[in-house]
């Protein structure tokens, strides 16, 4: 349900220096006109991704999906989701009559690799709510290592775009003939992030194996210690659930998402406090928040 302090789920993976696009994670109902107050146009939006079918996480799909045709996007979109997405989706769209003017690829999600390319691999498994709901591993591959600019220089390689093949990790040829290998002029790889993304689920393994050594695990916590009986039978977790997945997984810092409506903004200190003892990494997800991942640290922008 949402509330005047927080709308439905939705989460948007920005991918803008290593893509110049970004993904999203859910789309509830009025997704698109939230991302109104923000920076994100839909027509960079590559891929989106649905944990469940729940109508508080896929509600806002066809109204974006609508949009983003006439707001320029016109580049292939992806979507993922569980088994009948696909059927919903076209059928929502044929009887409302909205034509697409791009392409729309749809995957239906079960276990295993859903996405691989040369920089980012994503990984789904199932995970413990009242219907099917799946949490995403997106790992970015490891990135080529700084240019040694004297050891390149050198080599003979003079300043200007061989400079550059060298450093995205790609052989050159000089003009004497001579093969320049990248890996001789260039440091050791950098590794890429890696954040988990799940769904609606209650405490389950699965999510600690998505979360494995992830730089930021993205957790739902829908409720709090005195409200922990519910989470179970309605298919949720606690903060302290989610603190304990981050814990067992070795994450770097918890993202904590899908608040009840019965919470105050004020309460969100409370909630991290809660968890502070499990995991010490906490953050509460406020509607707009928005996070940023640099040098091994998650940072709350302004
Ligand atoms: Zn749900
Ligand atoms: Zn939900």
């Amino acid at each position: 349900m949402p509330s005047k302090q927080r709308n439905t789920s939705a989460l948007a993976l920005k991918l803008l220096e290593e893509r110049g696009t970004f993904w999203l994670f859910d789309c509830g109902e009025a997704t698109q006109h939230r991302m109104l107050h923000t920076t994100l146009k839909p027509k960079k939006l590559e891929k989106i991704f649905i944990t469940h079918l729940h109508g508080d996480h896929i509600f806002g799909l066809p109204g974006l999906l609508g949009s983003r045709g006439f707001l320029g996007g016109t580049e292939r979109l992806d979507l993922y989701g569980p088994v009948g997405l696909a059927e919903w989706i076209e059928v929502t769209l044929r009887i409302s009559r909205t034509h697409l003017n791009y392409e729309l690829a749809v995957h239906e999600v079960e276990e295993g690799t859903v996405f691989e390319d040369e920089t980012f691999r994503v990984e789904v498994q199932p995970l413990d709510h009242v219907i099917p709901s799946f949490g995403y591993r997106i790992e970015q591959k490891p990135l080529p290592g700084k240019l040694l600019i004297d050891r390149a220089t050198e080599a003979g390689v003079p300043k200007g775009p061989l400079l550059r093949e060298l450093k995205e990790g790609r052989d050159v040829v000089l003009e004497d003939g001579s093969i320049i290998r990248s890996g001789d002029v260039t440091g050791p790889p950098q590794p890429g992030f890696t954040v988990a993304i799940l769904g609606d689920t209650r405490f389950t393994a699965n999510s600690i194996e998505l979360a494995r050594g992830a730089d930021i695990v993205v957790h739902e916590a829908t409720y709090d210690g005195a409200t922990a009986h519910l989470a179970a039978p309605y298919g949720h977790s606690t903060i302290l659930d989610a603190a304990q997945v981050a814990r067992e997984a070795g994450a770097g810092a918890l993202i904590a998402n899908h608040i009840s409506a019965r919470f105050l903004p004020e309460d969100a200190r409370k909630l991290a406090g809660e968890a502070a003892d499990l995991f010490p990494v906490v953050e509460i997800a406020e509607d707009l928040a928005e996070f940023e991942w640099k040098d091994g640290q998650l940072r709350r922008l302004p």
